[in-house]
């Protein structure tokens, strides 16, 4: 079954165009893979599915419903939540409260959600009164994801989660995510410039250069395509 489907789209910054006919397709259940130098594109795509920018031309569909000029509020109630790269949390309010906040969206069983995330994530209950910025970066990655998971999405967008995380902190984070999918069975797109570790935990990836989709497959396609084992993998 489609989840989310854009065909042909075209978006940037007033006049300086960065997505050229991108299209692409994300089934309920799957982890899609959006792979990608620095400046490819990735963020403006993740930016330009949950609203923050509209699209030149081109048609977003999400569960059947065309959402390309919905408001980014609108389209998180239909169930879309990006956690956007960097983080972002709130670094003067407690980790509880930042989870808090993750249900301005509307969740009418936030109190069982929110056990569900600290069974996930058992680092932000012990740390559950303690101010955002007090956490590592890695607890700050895991925090931002709770939040996005607050609102229950059925789509969860995540960019660069591992950026700036020390190697074994990306290790659990990409642990987390395959975990999402095999025991919440979370839909996932990830953007991502750690080309092998997103590689095995997707189901299917895209490839972006200079705004455009280079390469798209499966993952044993991506994993055996020469593009794959020259330029990314080295
Ligand atoms: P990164 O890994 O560095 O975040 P990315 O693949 O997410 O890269 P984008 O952030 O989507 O790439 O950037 C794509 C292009 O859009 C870049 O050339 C960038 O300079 C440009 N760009 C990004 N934000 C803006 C903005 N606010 N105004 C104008 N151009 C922008």
């Amino acid at each position: 079954m489609i989840m989310l489907q854009l065909d042909n789209i075209y978006s940037g910054y007033g006049k300086s165009v960065v997505l050229k006919d991108i299209s692409i397709k994300v089934d309920k259940g799957e982890v899609i893979g959006l792979l990608g130098a620095n400046g490819a594109g990735k963020t403006t795509l993740l930016k330009t599915i949950v609203g923050l920018l509209k699209p030149y031309s081109g048609k977003i569909i999400f569960n059947s419903v065309e959402i390309t000029k919905l408001p980014p509020h609108k389209i998180a109630r239909l169930g879309i939540s990006l956690v956007p790269e960097g983080r972002k949390i709130l670094p003067q309010l407690t980790v509880e409260e930042n989870l808090l906040l993750g249900t301005f969206v509307g969740n009418e069983n936030f109190e069982s959600t929110l056990e569900l995330i600290y069974n996930l994530f058992p680092i932000l209950r012990e740390r559950k009164k303690q101010i955002g910025s007090s956490l590592s970066g890695g607890e700050q990655q895991m925090l931002a994801i709770g939040r996005a998971l607050m609102t229950n999405p059925k789509l969860l967008l995540l960019d660069e989660p591992s950026l700036g995380l020390s190697p074994k902190l990306v290790d659990e984070v990409f642990k987390l995510i395959s975990k999402l999918k095999d025991e919440f069975s979370t839909t996932i797109l990830i953007a991502e410039q750690n080309t092998k570790k997103t590689i095995d935990i997707s189901t299917r990836l895209y490839f972006l250069k200079t705004g455009s989709i280079v390469l798209q497959g499966k993952k044993e396609d991506i994993e055996k395509s020469d593009l794959i084992k020259e330029v990314y993998l080295g």
